[in-house]
């Protein structure tokens, strides 16, 4: 429960947080390219450039350690579903949908 409070939470915050370290780090960037004198122009390109990556990348690491992963518990099937922000009656429900897919093997035949 309560690990499954504190993930709430953090998913809460994960868009704000992507944003924040988006723009810090593109912001960082920008100051040490005006500073050597690149063109502003260029400097906005690689800002913004910058932020785009960083914003994504924390946004979907967040994602993923705030998602919920249910995996089918056949003997060899590999098939999983991960969600971000399922509450308990969701859960309940997508681990009975991960149990009852209709291709168990599909991976293991052609
Ligand atoms: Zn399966």
């Amino acid at each position: 429960m309560d690990l499954f409070t504190s993930k709430a939470k953090l998913r809460r915050f994960s868009s704000p947080l992507a944003v924040v370290a988006g723009t810090l780090t593109g912001g960082g960037y920008a100051r040490q390219l005006i500073t050597c004198g690149v063109p502003a122009l260029l400097t906005i390109g690689c800002a913004l450039a910058v932020f785009a990556v960083v914003h994504t990348a924390v946004g979907t690491l967040l994602e993923w350690l705030c998602g919920e992963k249910y995996r089918c518990k056949a003997p060899g099937c590999g098939f999983h579903v991960r969600l971000p922000g399922t509450d308990a009656g969701e859960s309940r429900r997508w681990q009975e949908i991960a149990a009852a897919h209709p291709t168990h093997d599909h991976a293991h035949h052609p």
